[in-house]
């Protein structure tokens, strides 16, 4: 049931933590908007690549974020990612985007831009989740409700093995964690905007929580916060 005003829901935490499961069903039930930021920040890496970008050319840079445009499918294309107008949904979560995701998140020029992207995604709609890195800590941090959630290392290497090989991929979950953890030390230790455990959040630790389990904890606390969302 929509809640009887525009709320906002910020979640954060490292890849395999549950984020983007838990992200998209809690904004399901609340009938709110979702937003994925880790999509954009592939989809930029995705053109990053395609164009063989140095990334320590500023201009060339500012150019190619100039040309791009990032667009969240709607209705039948829920869960879609175009990047100019392709559908790039399951390139940006193959293995070249997930090599060089973290490099090119780190750089501060995309960030700015992605970052006021997320913000006016998140002024026009009627109330959101989203979902990232930074999101408790730079792009919403006057969020209404703001969580973060962790796992220990195995169990999110092996939830998103669990994902790859479902999708087709042909990796091992030795491999699957050492990307995980090679991304999650770029993310926490890059200059702008690491991801870290922002003031005032929720932290849930959900290694030994079911998904269902989890969503109903960030429920029941957006519940406890005075939200008309009875009936869940
Ligand atoms: O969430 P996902 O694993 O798809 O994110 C991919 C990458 O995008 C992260 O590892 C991180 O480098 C970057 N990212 C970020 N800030 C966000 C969301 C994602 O830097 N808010």
């Amino acid at each position: 049931m929509k809640p009887d005003r525009k709320i906002t829901i910020a979640i954060d935490g490292p890849a395999g933590a549950g984020k983007s499961t838990v992200a998209r069903e809690v904004a399901r039930r609340l009938d709110l908007k979702y937003l994925d930021t880790g999509a954009m920040y592939r989809a930029v890496t995705l053109k990053v690549i395609r164009a063989q970008l140095a990334l320590d050319e500023p201009g060339e840079l500012e150019a190619l974020l100039g040309e791009i445009k990032i667009e969240f499918g709607t209705g039948e294309g829920d869960g879609k990612v175009f990047l100019n107008g392709e559908d790039v949904t399951a390139e940006i979560r193959g293995v070249p985007v997930n090599k060089r995701v973290s490099e090119v998140s780190s750089i501060s020029m995309v960030r700015k831009k992605m970052v006021a992207l997320q913000r006016e995604i998140a002024v026009r709609s009627r109330g959101i989740v989203v979902e990232g890195r930074d999101i408790c800590s730079r792009v919403l941090p006057e969020a209404d409700f703001k969580f973060y959630l962790e796992a220990r290392l195995s169990e999110r290497a092996l939830r998103r093995w669990k994902e790859q090989v479902a999708g087709g991929m042909k990796v091992s979950l030795g491999q699957v964690q050492d990307a995980i953890k090679m991304r999650d030390s770029i993310d926490s230790q890059r200059r702008d905007s690491p991801l870290t455990v922002a003031p005032g959040v929720t932290v849930i630790d959900t290694t030994e929580l079911s998904l269902e389990a989890v969503i109903n904890k960030v429920l029941s606390i957006v519940n406890v916060g005075g939200t008309a969302v009875e009936g869940e």
